[in-house]
């Protein structure tokens, strides 16, 4: 079987509601329909990434990542297959809560994805970790597992705060757990070009992150809000819409900076 250099993407910022979920899906089945081998892990209680891709949640019949950090599951037990070839899942569900204090007492509590990963590192181009909102041990596990990390700014009034910490954050995991871990990109998210609003907040960010701020806009696009309730990624529920061509050209980018 052929052998990939296996990038580890992770989406995040503690910030609720942002677009994080939306972002990991749909740049997983982007990079997916490219007919490039990509798993997506879902590191959030509210599983909303697992129900977004037409998951059951409350089905026990496949494993999730609750039962590879907390009972010892290999990863590979736990792939479940989506609707789109190329594109794997590690599910989530309610019981991953839990994990956030069971991990306090584990020898290695910031590191058990990144050790998980092993046994799949190789097998897939692309591993993309959706977070929770919060800065607790899952978001720690996800950040010391990953090369990189794309923070989805959502365009609205104080859209930087807060961010502060997510980057002191993401600096004493470089200084302690994870030396490699890089900023990949940010991502305006629920852009609105009618409103000056998000035209400020664009120069705000720009201002702070130069070159980092991908040149792709997420457009705010009712189609995006409504596929996850359809179980859907955006590719599959509306393919012609301005979400599904702006996730698309996202995709197109990260593709070009890693050649
Ligand atoms: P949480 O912090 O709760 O995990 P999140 O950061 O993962 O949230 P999402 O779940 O992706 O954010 O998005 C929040 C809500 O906004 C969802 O209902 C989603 O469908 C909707 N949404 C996300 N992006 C867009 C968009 N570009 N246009 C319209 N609606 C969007
Ligand atoms: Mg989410």
């Amino acid at each position: 079987m052929k052998s990939f250099n296996t990038k580890i993407i992770a989406i995040s910022n503690q910030k609720g509601g942002v677009g994080k979920t939306t972002s990991a899906v749909n740049i997983a089945s982007f990079l997916a329909i490219t007919e490039t081998p990509t798993l997506i892990i879902d590191m959030d209680p509210q599983a909303n990434a697992t129900s977004g891709l037409g998951i059951d949640t409350t089905s026990s019949k496949h494993l999730s990542i609750y039962d590879v950090l907390i009972n010892n599951k290999n990863l590979n037990q736990s792939i479940t297959k989506t609707e789109i070839d190329y594109l794997d899942i590690i599910p989530s569900n309610s019981k991953l809560a839990g994990a956030e204090i069971e991990l306090v007492s584990m020898f290695t509590r910031e590191s058990v994805l990144k050790e998980a990963l092993l046994s799949v590192k190789g097998k897939y181009k692309y591993i993309i970790i959706d977070s929770p909102p919060s800065l607790g041990l899952l978001t720690i596990n996800v950040l010391t597992a990953s090369d990189s990390v794309i923070i989805p700014i959502q365009c609205e009034y104080y859209a930087l705060e807060g961010l502060s910490q997510l980057l002191n954050t993401i600096r004493l995991i470089q200084k302690n757990l994870n030396k490699d871990l890089n900023i990949e990109g940010i991502l305006i998210t629920m852009y609105d070009s009618r409103l000056n609003l998000s035209k400020q907040v664009i120069n705000e960010v720009q201002e702070y992150f130069g070159d980092k701020v991908y040149q792709t806009y997420i457009n705010r696009n009712v189609r995006l809000g409504e596929a996850p309730s359809h179980g859907k990624p955006i590719i599959l529920y509306d393919p012609s819409s301005t979400g599904s061509n702006n996730y698309m050209n996202l995709v197109t980018e990260i593709l070009n900076q890693d050649g």
